[in-house]
């Protein structure tokens, strides 16, 4: 396997061999890298670029958040939605096969965790928005009790077929609440219907903080929810994009320079979901 090293060290691209590539849930597989470059290079809510080699269709990469990076193996693990060309074309890789990769891209959450420190923390994750949540927690749970935010991971799916990983958030230590639209497992109903259990209109919204990942229309319900009790929330994009770098302008968002003056002329200008974000303060979007 094959590697190349920009001269920043700051971004792996090669080819790399696959030690394990599984169906996990309906339609969602997770595939594992050796990769022990990147792994050393990624951080919790970045993202990586997978590409069949040789082979031209298709021919541009795929964005998958990193869901587990671990320097002292060199294993890198991506989760994956079977939805289409590239997708569907992963699953039949076995182990010994080669995926291109390169990354890490993006900010990540440490834009967000930057931003405020907050002493009750939710991280709400639709479908396979839990990707990008497993690194961070894992960083999350290492740290001292005393100073860590009381930490819940929200997982919601459409029905108990569609759960992934989240026995090994649980593993991992941290809260886990399970909904399901069909009720066949934890609350039934939507992630956001749990959010006034784990925030009491008690706590100061100052100490509250949101992260989310997943279908658009869970991101805004749970921007919507935050934004009415004025707490710090961020969330993670799945625009659809082709270079990854900021080059083709094809992943834009419109983005609210003063998000109090709302989505008016001359308030708003384009961010890039693959170098400005994929993570930004829910408050600058326009849901
Ligand atoms: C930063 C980032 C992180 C991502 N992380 C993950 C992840 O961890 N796991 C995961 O499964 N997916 C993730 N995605 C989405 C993933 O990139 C797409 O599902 C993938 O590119 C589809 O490739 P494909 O060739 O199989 O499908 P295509 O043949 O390209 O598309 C199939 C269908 O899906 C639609 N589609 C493609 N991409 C998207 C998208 N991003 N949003 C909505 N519809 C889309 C197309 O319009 C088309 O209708 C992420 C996307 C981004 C930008």
């Amino acid at each position: 396997m094959s590697d190349c090293v920009t001269s920043n060290d700051k971004l792996f691209c090669g080819t790399c061999k696959i030690l394990a590539n599984a169906e996990i849930a309906a339609s969602v597989w997770r595939v594992a890298l050796e990769a022990p470059k990147f792994a050393s290079l990624a951080r919790p809510g970045q993202f990586l670029m997978l590409r069949l080699p040789n082979s031209n269709d298709p021919i541009l990469g795929r964005p998958f958040a990193v869901y587990d990076a671990d320097p002292a193996t060199g294993r890198v693990e991506a989760v994956y939605a079977v939805v289409g060309k590239a997708t569907s074309r992963m699953t039949a890789l076995q182990p010994g096969d080669a995926l291109e990769l390169w990354g890490p891209l993006g900010n990540g959450w440490d834009a967000a965790r930057r931003a405020s420190a907050p002493k009750r923390l939710a991280l709400v994750a639709g479908g396979v928005g839990s990707a990008p949540f497993y690194l961070l927690v894992k960083e999350l749970m290492a740290q001292d009790p005393a100073v860590r935010p009381e930490t819940t991971y929200v997982f919601g799916a459409r029905s108990k077929e569609r759960l992934n990983c989240v026995d090994e958030f649980r593993a991992l230590g941290v809260d886990v609440r399970v909904t399901t639209e069909d009720g066949s497992v934890g609350t039934k109903g939507f992630a956001t219907d749990v959010l006034p259990e784990i925030f009491p209109e008690s706590l100061d919204p100052a100490d509250c903080q949101i992260l989310a990942c997943g279908p658009t229309p869970m991101l805004r319900a749970v921007a919507a929810w935050s934004a009415k009790r004025g707490y710090d929330c961020w969330t993670s994009l799945e625009s659809p994009m082709a270079c990854g770098m900021g080059l083709c302008y094809s992943c834009v968002v419109k983005w609210l320079i003063d998000p109090a003056l709302g989505d008016v002329e001359g308030n708003w200008d384009y961010r890039r979901t693959c170098v400005d974000g994929p993570v930004f303060n829910a408050a600058h979007l326009v849901w």
